[in-house]
């Protein structure tokens, strides 16, 4: 199909690699000339989503985080998988200043820092299962 592309990478859920997540979803959107504020805004976004799959989706243990790059026309999606803990109020957990784990230094801005960033947000979440974060962003340059 005419200007589409679609990237996938899947790395260990180690800090180190919020890094590699981010920088590998702003290199791939470059080709849809964005500004630096639009590259800053999904770098931001992309950190949160891996940061919760590694800090509460997979509580700290090592498995596998899978992110999902799809462009058509100037809309990017970006889809952020782990198959850790899962949520079980999806709603509740999206809230701004939410969280679960208020003794660590988190602050419960996280979702409310994508939904600030990007267009689009949704949750899909299952306890047990796993959670995907999609994301999307109309490219407007
Ligand atoms: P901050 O992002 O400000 O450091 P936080 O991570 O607690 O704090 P959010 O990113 O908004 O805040 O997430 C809210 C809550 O949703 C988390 O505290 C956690 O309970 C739950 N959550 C988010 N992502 C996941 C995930 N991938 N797996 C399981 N639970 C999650
Ligand atoms: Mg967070």
């Amino acid at each position: 199909m005419e200007n589409t592309n679609e990237m996938t990478i899947i790395f260990d859920s180690r800090p180190v690699n919020e890094g590699l997540a981010r920088v590998a979803v702003a290199s791939f959107c470059t080709q849809l000339n964005p500004t630096l504020e639009e590259v800053a805004d999904l770098k931001t976004a992309v950190s949160e989503a891996v940061t919760n799959c590694i800090i509460h989706g997979y509580e700290g243990k090592i498995h596998k985080i899978k992110v999902m790059c799809h462009l058509k026309g100037q809309e990017l999606s970006v889809d952020v998988i782990d198959e850790g803990v899962g949520i079980p109020d999806v709603e509740k957990a999206m809230e701004p200043l939410y969280t679960t784990k208020p003794e660590t230094d988190r602050s419960g801005m996280g979702f409310t820092f994508m939904e600030a960033f990007m267009d689009e947000v949704t949750v899909e979440s299952k306890v047990g299962f796993g959670t995907t974060v999609h994301m999307k962003k109309i490219i407007r340059r």
